[in-house]
């Protein structure tokens, strides 16, 4: 009889065939459940960040497709201002930039806002951890509704196994070790130049037309992502953005943590099962991975109360024992993106000033500019 009811308690999924009994009822909830009586958010409102945040990059990328066409027609279509913010996309940029920034102490005059957007998300991420790719980023954004098509359509995602998942993650930080590597090498004096050389001065032109005029091997290259994509949970995040990496890195110095009380726990494991990083929540105590993007996601389907929570180190026991509410994590990450937008913007220094005939022989011309080398007459 006493079996028949731990069988019945027995999420489904972890009725493995052929696996022994005791491990089975190892798995089911032992403990009391104190249920949580608290209404969770967090999901409603990442995902009205994550939206807000794709519609802005789509408005962006029209604004600088109107004003590279304004170019290109010989100044015959409407004139749009250049939208800065597109330099997001141009996080290389910004890591030179920043270096550039942290040498001379001067704010550089080409693309700034590349750094003032590295600055914003790397403050995010030793604030709120990896929140950049869960709550902002259009690329995660984009890979999150694929896998959950994905999952609609499978009914499940695939994990890719550890001898082979492990090796794999280790690649956006090969990738990001080269960027850092080729940043690191170039004097403030070699950024400059590389910055106001043809390459440098459109590189985001150049950037709209590799997907404006995409090839055919760039065509395989992004639809094997999307596919892998849908039947992995963040392929392209998970295994290849260097971006992430730096982001993930970051965030191993935030003194914010998933942490988990064993007490209150009840070792349903619905925290582990929800997590898009893979991450074993339900055993451990602290989150401490660089793969963790405070996605609130395993907040949001434990029933126990208090049993995990973003939360300050345990010595901070005030308010309600360092526990940060989503809203907090959203209001922080709103907070840090206005606030450093808002003072590079009022302080003058958010915009790239070039003059338009230098934009008018080049953006017309933008795929015959060739990505200077060391020793190229551009960079002495
Ligand atoms: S541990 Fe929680 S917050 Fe971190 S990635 Fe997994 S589900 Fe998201
Ligand atoms: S922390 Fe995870 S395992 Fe523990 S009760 Fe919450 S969801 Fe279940």
């Amino acid at each position: 009889m006493a079996t028949q009811v731990e069988r019945a308690i027995i999420p489904q999924e972890l009725q493995l065939p052929g696996a022994p009994q005791a491990k089975l009822v190892s798995r089911q909830p032992r403990k009391k459940l104190v249920r949580r009586v608290e209404k969770d958010h967090s999901q409603t409102l990442r995902h009205s960040f994550q939206l807000g945040f794709l519609l802005m990059n789509i408005w962006l990328g029209s604004l600088f497709y109107l004003w590279v066409r304004y170019f290109e027609t010989g100044t015959q279509s409407a004139f749009v201002e250049r939208p800065a913010g597109v330099e997001g996309w141009l996080p290389i940029a910004g890591m030179m930039n920043f270096k550039y920034w942290l040498v001379t102490r001067h704010v550089p005059s080409l693309h700034p806002a590349a750094m003032f957007l590295l600055i914003t998300f790397l403050s995010i991420s030793f604030l709120f951890r990896k929140a950049f790719c869960s709550w902002l980023c259009p690329v995660g954004t984009i890979s999150e509704y694929l896998w959950r098509a994905g999952q609609k359509i499978l009914r499940r995602n695939f994990q890719l196994p550890c001898w082979l998942d492990i090796p794999l993650r280790g690649l956006k930080y090969l990738l990001l070790g080269f960027f850092v590597w080729a940043v690191y090498t170039m004097s403030a004096e070699a950024i400059e130049l590389f910055m106001g050389s043809p390459y440098g001065l459109i590189a985001d032109a150049k950037m709209l037309n590799f997907f404006r005029f995409i090839g055919q091997t760039g065509l395989i290259v992004i639809g094997s992502l999307v596919l892998l994509s849908i039947v992995i949970k963040n392929f392209w995040c998970r295994y290849l953005c260097p971006y992430g990496a730096l982001l993930g890195l970051t965030a191993l110095a935030s003194p914010l943590k998933i942490r988990r009380s064993a007490a209150a726990c009840i070792d349903c494991a619905k925290c582990a099962r929800a997590c898009p990083s893979n991450l074993a929540v339900d055993t451990l105590v602290t989150i401490k991975s660089a793969e963790c993007t405070a996605c609130l996601e395993c907040v949001a389907v434990c029933p126990a109360d208090s049993a995990l929570q973003m939360s300050l180190p345990e010595i901070v026991k005030f308010p309600r024992n360092g526990r940060v509410p989503a809203w907090a994590v959203a209001a922080g990450i709103a907070a840090l993106f206005f606030g450093i937008i808002g003072y590079a913007k009022t302080s003058g220094a958010w915009t790239t000033h070039v003059p338009a005939q230098i934009y008018q022989q080049l953006v017309p011309h933008a795929n015959q500019a060739r990505h200077p080398m060391p020793g190229d007459p551009e960079l002495r």
